[in-house]
């Protein structure tokens, strides 16, 4: 099996883990990233991206990753194609396996983001991107004076659902017990106009057809199920999870599955970094999952020249 040496060796190549090639290859560092499927992630398979500073108008988030994957290369970033089951943190060097061959690096860095919840509905990965969503922040505007399901009681749910308030015609809201009385935020969010709670319900199937998601079918409790007309279904049933299973206890994590950072975007292991969704970053964006690869470049540039302080890429003087 061959073995590649870089200074720098990204672990995914979704929004984090390009902006962060693209700062580390213009400083000169020997870059690669290493991704297991460019259309599997979290940006690779949004329908439309509408709050991508700069990028006015709505594209794919399939063609935005691509502008900038091709920016990094451009810039002589190496970009493998290749599924990381292992690593070694130990050490000055660090060691990354693939079946493609391994990689030696000085400085690793942790992209691959949180796409860890499996679909556990009938009909949910179909419409995925197409009426289904897990992120009213990003998606809740293409739903004005529209009807939507939210399903889910956790925080997110209910954060998410207050969003959506602001564009919907009706937020259905499918909860699979009974209201808590005494949390003030989601008693505020029934008592609102537009919201339809459907308490003690279980989603049973997103039913759709060639133009996206039409409804849901759902079941009351000690009731027959029954079909709703929603265009939007967002769905907050166990969060998202983050990638980290070929890391195992080599790094540290908070309580929430996240990789634990300093503002630096380090790791509790020197040499190592860890950006975008892998954080489990409160507000999952591909504008913060790049800013979070800008963060973790200039550090690593700090980390591998010596460098006294950060020096901004834009400054010549
Ligand atoms: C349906 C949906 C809609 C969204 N809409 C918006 C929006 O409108 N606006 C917005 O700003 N944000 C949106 N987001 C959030 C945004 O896409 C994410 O916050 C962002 O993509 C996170 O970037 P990332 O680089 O951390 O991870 P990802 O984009 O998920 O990229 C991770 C990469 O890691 C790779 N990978 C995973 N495991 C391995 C492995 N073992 N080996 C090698 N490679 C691996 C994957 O193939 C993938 O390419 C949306 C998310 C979803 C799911």
């Amino acid at each position: 099996m061959e073995t590649y040496e870089f200074d720098v060796v990204i672990i995914g190549g979704g929004p984090a883990g390009c902006s962060c090639a693209l700062y580390t290859s213009r400083s000169n560092l020997k870059t690669v990233i290493l991704d297991k499927n460019p259309a599997v992630g979290a940006l690779a398979i949004t329908h439309k991206i509408a709050n991508y500073p700069g990028v006015a108008g709505d594209v794919s988030g399939d063609e935005l990753l691509a502008v900038m994957r091709k920016q990094a290369v451009d810039y002589g970033t190496d970009y493998r194609r290749a599924q990381v089951f292992g690593i070694d943190v130990d050490g000055p060097m660090k060691t990354v396996y693939t079946p493609e061959g391994t990689f030696k690096t000085k400085a690793l860095v942790l992209a691959t983001g949180a796409m860890g919840r499996t679909s556990s509905f009938k009909g949910e990965s179909e419409f995925l991107g197409r009426g289904v969503s897990y992120c009213a922040t990003c998606d809740g505007a293409f739903y004005r004076s529209r009807e939507v399901a939210v399903v889910g009681l956790n925080q997110e749910a209910i954060e998410e659902a207050q969003v959506l308030t602001k564009f919907a015609s009706t937020v259905h809201w499918i909860t699979p017990r009974s209201l808590p009385k005494d949390d003030d935020h989601a008693q505020h969010l029934v008592s609102m106009e537009n919201v339809k709670p459907w308490e003690k319900a279980r989603l049973l199937s997103v039913e759709g057809d060639n133009g996206g998601v039409t409804g849901i079918e759902f079941k009351p409790r000690g009731e027959e199920p029954r079909i709703l007309d929603v265009d939007g279904v967002f769905i907050y049933q166990s969060g998202s999870k983050p990638i980290t299973d070929f890391i195992g206890s080599q790094v540290e994590f908070n309580a929430d599955g996240g990789v634990r950072v300093d503002d630096m975007m380090r790791t509790s292991v020197d040499g190592v970094w860890g950006i975008g969704d892998i954080r489990n970053t409160p507000f999952k964006q591909a504008v913060v999952a790049a800013g979070d690869g800008c963060v973790a470049a200039m550090s690593i540039d700090r980390y591998i020249n010596q460098r006294k302080s950060i020096r901004p890429d834009w400054n010549h003087s």
